[in-house]
């Protein structure tokens, strides 16, 4: 199927109900081919401050809603996101190159927090609580925060929006989204389907653009948004945290990782292995769950090492659109540029390449194993977020998690052991928000996602997630 002949392909962006055409575009790349796929509108700051405007004037109505008519909208667009599956993973897989396979586990991921915030709206619970005066009464009622600004990144173009979206609408907000202007095409379709579903007009905007430092700007200041929610780099997220103080808005940021990925002695290497390949090359190795540093205890090394070696010499590289592809290209070309640095770096400081290495054609970059690697290397301290793992050696459980938590990251964690007492041990003493214990797959929409330290703030996904986009109001009764 040529792009255009996709059912769900627009080029339009959607404010108020309407869709619109810019008296600019800009285009949606391939990054498999590095082919044009589509020319999106190039809005900016106007128009997300006239979005910002619907999203206000829509509020109130969305707000009265009950929480049953507003599952009823939600779970009509789940059951539209599923039957339209085929339009919608071509889609993420043309925009952001992962494999098909991995676009259509992505989007049975990302539509089941729709379902979830579906059900979790109808259970947004208040309390009534003893009073210490016998005239007065005191209950709680929590009622959504308002308009919500959203902004989500290129390497999940689906699930990063329904997992803070989901929730916003469930809880009575209104939404105006800004999706990474690598992959807008996703989130476009994901209107599409809403507007189908009965989102009325105003409760869920998306406008696409360019110029994501204004339209960040204005979306985390201006004075009608309540809350802003972003998945992205640490970097960026911390300048919208400073724009959002500036009016006090409540704020949560899914940001940057740098996952350790422990293997103990008494691990079982196989199950590593496939827990490896599960947390490292998803993606390409473009998740911030990714493994990022391997700790690999000195008894079993060899073992790890060579297994993992031969698993990822094996993964299928290429175009995601082919059912056998394991693994697909780097976003862009700075993506791939920080992947050659990283491995060059850390070659250059002693490492051993023990399968890859090298850049291929285009954007790909072959999976890559690294044993021997340098702490002082830059992949031992920043997201490589590539197909690479670079594995370091250790004696100690001590040392061990010494090394993992020496880094200002800490959204997911991986290890495997055995040994349940140390399971228990070491999951307390890593720093993450996340812990993966001899699993190397964390995410579902009934657990809260979320970092410590400077990955972030909050938690999206699970009971916590509709917390983020509600208030809690304290009534007092006199004179009873
Ligand atoms: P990024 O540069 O921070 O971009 C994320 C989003 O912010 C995109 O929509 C981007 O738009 C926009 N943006 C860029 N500069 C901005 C600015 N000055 N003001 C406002 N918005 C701005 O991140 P990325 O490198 O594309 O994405 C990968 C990062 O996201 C990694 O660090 C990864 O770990 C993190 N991430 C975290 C989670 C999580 O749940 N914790 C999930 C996924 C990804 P444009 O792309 O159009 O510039």
């Amino acid at each position: 199927m040529r792009p255009e002949e996709n059912k769900l392909l627009t080029e339009q962006a959607y404010i108020n109900g309407k869709w619109k055409s810019g008296s600019k575009s800009f285009s949606v790349i391939n990054p498999a081919t590095e082919k044009v796929i589509a020319e999106v509108a190039d809005f900016g700051v106007k128009e997300v401050t006239q979005a910002i405007k619907a999203a206000d004037t829509a509020l109130p109505h969305w707000q009265k809603k009950t929480a049953y008519e507003r599952s009823d909208i939600l779970t009509k667009w789940y059951f539209l996101i599923h039957k339209n599956q085929d339009a919608l993973t071509e889609l993420m897989t043309l925009e952001c190159g992962k494999p098909i396979q991995e676009s259509i586990g992505e989007l049975s991921y990302g539509a089941s927090f729709i379902l979830w915030y579906a059900e979790e709206g109808k259970r947004a619970y208040g309390d009534t609580i003893p009073s210490p005066n016998p005239s007065n009464r005191i209950v709680t009622i929590r009622q959504g925060i308002g308009v919500v600004a959203a902004i989500t990144p290129w390497n999940f173009p689906l699930a990063m929006i329904t997992r803070k979206v989901a929730p916003a609408l469930a809880a009575g907000c209104t939404v105006v989204l800004r999706p990474a202007s690598q992959t807008p095409l996703t989130a476009l379709a994901l209107a599409k389907l809403g507007e189908e579903a009965g989102f009325p007009a105003g409760v869920l905007n998306v406008v696409t653009g360019k110029d994501s430092a204004g339209m960040g700007e204005e979306l985390s200041t201006n004075q009608l948004i309540r809350k802003v929610s972003f998945t992205g780099s640490t970097a960026v997220g911390r300048t919208l945290m400073e724009y959002a103080a500036a009016s006090i808005k409540k704020i949560s940021l899914e940001l940057g990782g740098n996952a350790p990925f422990i293997v103990f002695d008494d691990a079982n290497v196989d199950a590593a292995v496939k827990g490896a390949i599960a947390a490292k090359y998803r993606n390409s190795g473009q998740t911030c769950v990714a493994a990022n540093r391997f700790f690999v205890q000195d008894g079993i090394f060899k073992e790890f090492s060579t297994k993992l070696a031969k698993a990822v010499k094996d993964l299928k590289t290429g175009n995601g659109l082919k059912k056998e592809v394991q693994v697909g290209p780097l976003i862009n070309k700075s993506g791939l540029e920080k992947v050659i640095e990283h491995v060059n770096d850390a070659v250059e400081k002693g490492a051993k390449v023990l399968t890859g290495g090298k850049p291929m054609k285009g954007l790909f970059y072959e999976p890559t194993v690294l044993i021997d690697v340098s702490p002082e290397a830059k992949l031992a301290s920043e997201e490589t977020f590539g197909p690479v793992s670079s594995l370091f050696r250790f004696k100690t459980e001590e040392e061990a998690i010494d090394m993992a938590n020496h880094t200002e990251f800490g959204l997911a964690a991986y290890f495997y052991s055995q040994d349940i007492h140390r399971c228990w041990r070491v999951a307390e003493k890593i720093e993450s928000g996340m812990v993966g214990i001899n699993s190397g797959m964390v995410s579902t929409a009934c657990a809260p996602f979320g970092g410590v330290k400077q990955s972030g703030i909050g938690r999206e996904g699970s009971k916590y997630g509709l917390e983020e986009f509600m208030e809690i109001k304290y009534l007092c009764f006199g004179g009873n």
